[in-house]
């Protein structure tokens, strides 16, 4: 059966997908209705994209629906997230869904918990939006593993993986922590992207800009064209939807609003995508059917050019919103300017000072400390058992630094340290509530505070900053694949670890620029 995402992606032709959200039913009769009409209709939309238990609430799955929407002769797009099963149950649900025959795989973090059964369910966050993307590299070649001491290779399937990303938010280490994100997700394997929804095509734009000078125009992008209503819009800027930006005059517009005139304002954001050269328009709102969407295809149509007249009534800007790029006389971003990254001379902490120089006298391998540390628990442990929590005076001397980086760090004894690749900005394992370790998600609020916790910074942005103020260049988040957590090592000493080399960080993948002219021609 034609895979109508990869087949309109690969030859370049505009793309319409619909996001179907699957609710908290088993029925779900209005999806069922949405893909009957898009299937008796000739030009109707081919590409169904199924969420994964959105906004953090219990719902259908995707591998539920997507053989639904198969048998009616649609491609499946299925959403994917890590916030509800670990590594292996992730892993699991990419069988059932290759079994199936549904290749297209939007990889994806996952909203923060917000309810549940009897109370908000537990977040797992075992792998995100990158780490999914590397284990379907795997799959997509077989996957290697041991049974006893045979080796064994799962079966090749051709996933089409896709990520997002979100070019919408308003501060500068937000932004550009997405787009550093967002290029690692490219070179460990997304083959398309679909952005996040959002209202200021300016911003829209500079995504695009960016990945052009960056050398990753050749990577298909998806604009993420959504028509909220009012009360959508409320929620959304209340938080209840993850990383959506709702500035106030658009809001204002809503509440005047009837359908009609929102249906245009996503045909005009369409023919815009169209026009500035997207992949696509990924077409989403809740309780629209086929024949809505068909409007606003048809209308964009329509509109065609004309979009570019109209400029004023899609950029609707946040105050003192982040550009990575000058304005230009048409009102978007000139694509040739320089980036406007931030020229304030960020401080070290004194935090970060002085774990910067205990790395230097004992955790950098070259250092003096470090082979001295080594030899002498090397030996403890080869007159002891072989793991980290082996007695002896050395392995003593190691609760110091776990003392240190609790207090200090917010370390939660994972003893798979990764503070020198966050520039010991804090401990991600505590400060962040996906627990991630590759970067941000898209939910962080307009004033750069958690989307899970509005009383907390997004680490992330601290991470970020942290790194300017140490000279280094915030660049490297997009060329560092920090291998998942090794759960043998929960709740052993870290710096042990690292000195015996038990932890991952031997595994720390540095990846190919995916502006490779490789890289490229994969896509
Ligand atoms: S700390 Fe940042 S990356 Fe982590 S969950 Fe919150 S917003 Fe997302």
């Amino acid at each position: 059966m034609e895979n109508h995402l990869k087949t309109a992606l690969q030859a370049g032709k505009f793309l319409c997908s619909a996001e179907l959200i699957l609710e908290r039913d088993h029925s779900a009769p209005e999806a069922e209705a949405f893909v009957r009409d898009a299937a008796r209709e000739a030009r109707g939309v081919k590409v169904i994209s199924l969420t994964d238990l959105p906004g953090g609430n219990p719902s259908l799955p995707p591998e539920a629906f997507a053989s639904f929407v198969l048998e009616h002769g649609l491609t499946p797009l299925a959403h994917l997230t890590g916030k509800d099963g670990n590594r292996s149950f992730v892993e699991s649900r990419l069988h059932a869904l290759a079994r199936m025959g549904v290749e297209n795989i939007l990889a994806l973090t996952g909203d923060a918990q917000k309810s549940g059964y009897q109370g908000k369910a537990k977040p797992v966050f075992d792998v995100d939006s990158v780490l999914m993307l590397w284990l379907i590299q795997a799959l997509r070649q077989g996957l290697e593993y041991n049974v006893g001491h045979r080796q064994v290779r799962t079966s090749p399937f051709d996933f089409f993986p896709g990520a997002a990303v979100n070019p919408y938010k308003t501060r500068e280490p937000d932004q550009m922590m997405q787009f550093h994100k967002l290029e690692l997700k490219i070179a460990v394997g997304a083959r398309f992207i679909i952005t996040q929804l959002g209202f200021n095509l300016r911003k829209l734009l500079e995504l695009k800009q960016y990945m052009t000078r960056e050398g990753l125009g050749h990577v298909p992008v998806v604009a993420n064209i959504y028509v909220p209503t009012a009360t959508i819009a409320k929620m959304m800027r209340a938080g209840e939807v993850a990383g959506c930006v709702v500035p106030d005059e658009l809001l204002r517009r809503l509440e005047r609003e009837k359908k009609p005139e929102r249906l245009e304002r996503a045909a005009l954001m369409l023919a815009a995508a169209w026009g500035l050269g997207f992949a696509g328009g990924h077409i989403g709102g809740f309780g629209l059917t086929h024949a809505d969407f068909m409007k606003i295809i048809g209308r964009a149509g329509e509109i065609g050019l004309d979009w570019e007249r109209r400029v004023d009534e899609l950029v609707f800007e946040t105050p003192g919103e982040f550009y990575l790029l000058p304005c230009g006389s048409d009102g978007l971003s000139d694509g040739k300017g320089a980036y406007q990254l931030t020229q304030v001379k960020h401080h070290m902490s004194w935090k970060q000072r002085l774990s910067m120089s205990v790395h230097r006298l004992i955790i950098d391998p070259k250092s003096f400390g470090a082979r001295f540390l080594r030899a002498r628990l090397k030996r403890e442990s080869e007159s002891g058992d072989s793991t980290s929590k082996s007695k002896g005076f050395w392995h003593a001397t190691m609760g110091l630094s776990a003392v240190y980086r609790k207090a200090a760090l917010g370390c939660m004894s994972c003893g798979d340290c990764i503070q020198d690749y966050l520039s010991y900005a804090g401990c991600t394992m505590h400060w962040c509530y996906k627990n991630l370790r590759n970067g941000p998600c898209g939910g962080s609020r307009l004033d750069g505070s958690c989307e899970a916790d509005p009383i907390l910074p997004c680490i992330w942005n601290m991470v970020y900053l942290s790194t300017l103020a140490t000279g280094d260049d915030p660049r490297r988040f997009a060329r560092t694949l920090i291998p998942p957590r090794d759960w043998c090592l929960d709740q052993t000493n870290a710096l042990a670890n690292r000195l015996v080399g038990l932890d991952n960080y031997c595994k720390r993948v540095e990846v190919e620029s995916p502006a490779h002219p490789a890289a490229a021609a994969e896509i």
